[in-house]
């Protein structure tokens, strides 16, 4: 990147941040063109974060990955993973170097904001039958009105056994819906944030009486009467059962090509699968690394990444103690242990906000990221005076673009948005009190957290090019 305004021989003294399309060459455009097919398929697929774990243990165990369980001791090249409780999964490639110098990670969340069901969702009002949702996450409420719905997730029946559930996704499946009040009626004037309620995020599940049974007084509730039939016919579920549901009410819509030249993909949970893929793919490109390398698909980000399946959970650690371990005599020294996690390096790869320029209100342009002109590395995140924020060394900061230069990984850099605006966090923090150093490196995002979100296909390319150099040079 040459300092077009001076053209001198001398350094380059100004900052440039170029589109990535602008002189793209052919083979780099089929590159990333091929890249964001597969990106897209995998999306389709992975829309809850048990999805996703399923399908990275397919994927990951097609190459060699195994349970780490089943490796008494662990050598160089050897693949292993661990799933966390079905919804997060650590993975590792075994590197040649022994693991005192530290492990070189990369971290990303694979939940998104969503519409959970409630433990008792199912009621009937006015001869509609409806579920009660609890959403997961930030979203702006009024989004997921009028759009197709679709339903992810498991329930367990009495007996204990687990039952799949995916309706809607399927076109000859029913979808699900969340009604809006129209216009003609719809004069109040709200704000957004009270145009729907939580409490008003009922999806419409049904609007037929159960069979013949309508002018039987019997018979309370013919229409939700008929729902739970219908559900107990195929899942062999009764109403009680929903308390252990993980139900998930997510976007119908499949990923598709945005615009004209295809330069963008619109997609339901781009945060954070656009950095969990190729962090995903990274790793498995990996067969005999320098360093051991790991990639960590975490759950609960969005919610504050609690549970023991969030980045909190001591789950991811016991994989590294393990690997510590079973690299070493099988015991475990504690300090040794914790003296690898400090000498650790580790992306934390999570989305933030591309600059829109149809809302250029919240942003301070020279401190954000832009569409289409690749990963944006983020210093700090927080709120209000970098509140909550889990900032990067300078150091640290330096040898990563030191290492994305010498691999001519472009990169860009920036805030959420302007000081005053608002922020966010990732699950840096959790890894970085153990002394790990960290950078939140991600794919900008138009409209995050939206029911369909849009990424930019050569920003995720080179996001997968930018983590595959850091877990092999760093
Ligand atoms: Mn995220
Ligand atoms: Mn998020």
């Amino acid at each position: 990147m040459s300092n077009k305004k001076t053209n001198d021989k001398g350094p380059e003294l100004f900052a440039e941040y170029p589109n990535l399309y602008d002189g793209i060459s052919g083979s780099d455009m089929d590159a990333c063109m091929a890249f964001a097919e597969d990106y897209k398929s995998f999306l389709d697929s992975s829309k809850t974060e048990r999805e996703f774990t399923e399908n990275a243990i397919e994927a990951a165990s097609s190459l060699g990955f195994v349970d780490i369980e089943s490796k008494k001791k662990l050598k160089a090249g050897d693949k292993v993973y661990a799933s966390i409780k079905d919804k997060g999964l650590i993975l590792a490639v075994i590197g040649k170097k022994d693991v005192s110098e530290g492990f070189n990670i990369l971290g990303a969340h694979v939940d998104s904001p969503r519409l959970d069901l409630k433990p008792n969702p199912i009621y009937e009002d006015n001869e509609a039958v409806y579920f009660k949702t609890h959403y997961y996450g930030g979203i702006k409420k009024y989004q997921w009105t009028t759009i197709p719905l679709a339903i992810h997730g498991v329930i367990y029946t009495r007996d204990g056994a687990k039952h799949k559930i995916t309706v809607g996704e399927d076109d000859s499946d029913p979808i699900f819906y969340i009604t809006d009040l129209l216009p003609h009626l719809d004069k109040e004037n709200k704000k957004a944030s009270e145009i729907v309620t939580g409490e008003e995020l009922n999806l419409v599940i049904g609007g037929m009486p159960i069979n013949g049974k309508k002018k039987d007084e019997s018979v309370k509730e013919a229409y939700k009467a008929n729902i739970l039939k219908l559900l107990h016919d195929k899942y062999g579920i009764v109403e009680k059962d929903f308390v252990t549901g993980e139900l998930e009410v997510v976007p119908a819509f499949k990923a598709r090509d945005l615009g004209f030249d295809r330069a963008f993909i619109a997609g339901y949970g781009h945060d954070d699968r656009v950095c969990a893929y190729p962090a995903l793919m990274a790793l498995l490109d990996q067969e005999k690394p320098a360093k051991t390398c790991v990639t960590m698909l975490t759950d609960k980000e969005e919610i504050g990444s609690y549970a023991n399946s969030g980045a909190q959970s001591v789950l991811y650690e016991n994989f590294l103690m393990e690997i510590v371990a079973k690299t070493g005599d099988g015991s475990l020294d504690m300090l040794k242990y914790r003296k690898v996690i400090a000498a650790s390096r580790m992306l934390s790869t999570d989305v933030s906000t591309a600059y829109d320029p149809k809302y250029p209100s919240v942003y301070e342009k020279r401190n954000t990221a832009f569409m289409s002109h690749g990963i944006k590395l983020e210093k700090y995140t927080g709120a209000r005076g970098k509140s909550g924020s889990s900032e990067a060394t300078g150091d640290f900061v330096s040898e990563v673009t030191r290492v994305f230069e010498k691999n001519s990984i472009p990169w860009q850099t920036g805030e959420l948005g302007k000081v005053d605006a608002g922020g966010g966090g990732t699950i840096s923090a959790y890894m970085a009190k153990y002394g790990m150093s960290v950078l939140d490196a991600g794919v900008p995002v138009w409209s995050m957290h939206a029911p369909y979100e849009v990424i930019s296909k050569i920003d995720l390319y080179y996001t997968y090019l930018a983590y595959k150099a850091f877990i092999e040079n760093i």
